[in-house]
């Protein structure tokens, strides 16, 4: 079967790597000069990990990575809530922290391992497709027919574009900003830390390597709002950004399939773009090899949506000015202080969904 992945992220790398542990060896292309240096998605969740054991990605992930082991959150200076983050039922017991170019590159050499080389510098064009197959022309020049062709090249998508499949949603006007930075002495080695200082405005710290940090926050400059003292050594990246709320309409046209930010994005609350890639991207594997591809855009549309529903109340409920919802989440807050199989729930949630 021939087989074009178009875009050579965490979401094409999984497609690939799952193909070829099935004796199934796609072309997979990306437009960029070399894997990507940024360090985008920072969490990757047990059933990511668990999605990717059967190719032994996961065991050199966990080797790399830093297991979160609490999460805290500080509501106007006042540390409101610790919650251990584990659970005992899922692959790994906790969410794991690694920079998105790591986890790229970790996939990129295990698919390297088995004979199938990532063709930088080669963007698709357009795409059009026929009764038998599905021919795509590359910025090469070259135009070649597939049996298949994925988008999974990312919000803006070519092939999505391509194909016509419509992409609605919402996009938010606020700022987001981001940073990367290198820590002395920071006490919470090991701990996702949420805080909330002004009515609105929300800012968090992850663990994505030793002494080094994520902050992200709904805000121009989310270092200068993070409420707790930082002795920073190092700032690696600053940037800011927004966020827009899509979902493809439908993963699949005909011989055409949409993976990954390709076919969904969100909010980073949560942390779940990535993750979503890497199970869309295991599924239509998986359907791929069973000649089961009329399920992959139902299946994965509904879990997708379901993730993105829940994300978007999350970033409501912690940007929020309102009174009310403050004082809602203040009150969930303290149940889960106080009342340990509400902390356990908490926990459980948190790690697996
Ligand atoms: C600042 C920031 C923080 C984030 N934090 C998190 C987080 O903590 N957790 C999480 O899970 N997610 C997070 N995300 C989201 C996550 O980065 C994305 O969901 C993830 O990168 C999607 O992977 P993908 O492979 O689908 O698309 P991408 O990573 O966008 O990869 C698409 C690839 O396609 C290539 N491409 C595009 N067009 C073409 C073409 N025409 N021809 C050939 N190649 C093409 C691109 O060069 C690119 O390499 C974050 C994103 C941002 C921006």
């Amino acid at each position: 079967m021939k087989v074009l992945i178009v875009g050579a992220g965490p979401t094409g790398l999984t497609l690939a790597v799952e193909l070829a542990r099935r004796n199934i060896f796609a072309r997979i292309i990306d437009k960029r000069d070399s894997a990507s240096t940024l360090s985008r998605a920072v969490g990757i969740t047990s059933k990511s990990l668990e999605l990717l054991s059967h190719s032994g990605v996961s065991k050199r992930l966990i080797e790399e990575g830093v297991p979160i082991q609490n999460a805290c959150i500080y509501q106007d200076n006042h540390l409101a809530l610790t919650l251990p983050l584990h659970s005992s039922t899922s692959y790994f017991p906790t969410i794991l922290g690694l920079p998105q170019d790591r986890t790229e590159t970790i996939l990129a050499e295990s698919l390297a391992s088995i004979g199938v080389e990532v063709e930088y510098k080669l963007a698709l064009n357009e795409l059009h497709e026929e009764a038998q197959s599905v021919i795509a022309q590359l910025s090469s020049g070259e135009e070649s027919s597939f049996d298949l062709i994925i988008g999974a090249d990312g919000v803006r998508s070519a092939v999505r574009q391509g194909a016509n499949i419509p992409y609605p949603g919402f996009d938010l006007n606020e700022d987001w900003s981001i940073a990367d930075v290198e820590l002395d002495d920071w006490p919470h080695p090991q701990m996702f830390t949420l805080t909330q200082t002004k009515p609105g405005i929300v800012a968090v710290s992850v663990p994505i390597g030793k002494n080094r940090y994520r902050f992200v926050g709904n805000c121009e400059k989310v270092l200068e709002v993070f409420p707790l003292p930082l002795r920073i050594h190092k700032v690696r990246r600053e940037g800011v950004f927004k966020i827009s709320i899509r979902q493809a309409q439908s993963y699949s046209k005909g011989r055409i399939h949409l993976a990954g930010d390709a076919a969904h994005c969100h909010s980073p609350v949560g942390g779940r773009g990535m993750n979503l890639g890497i199970a869309d991207a295991a599924e239509l594997a998986k359907c791929i090899a069973e000649g089961q591809l009329d399920n992959y855009s139902p299946l994965r549309r509904r879990e997708d949506k379901k993730v993105i529903d829940i994300t978007e109340r999350g970033r409501k409920i912690v940007t929020s000015q309102s009174f009310l919802t403050r004082l809602e989440f203040s009150a969930l807050l303290a149940a889960a202080n106080h009342l340990p199989f509400v902390k356990r729930r908490l926990s459980r949630f948190v790690v697996e969904f």
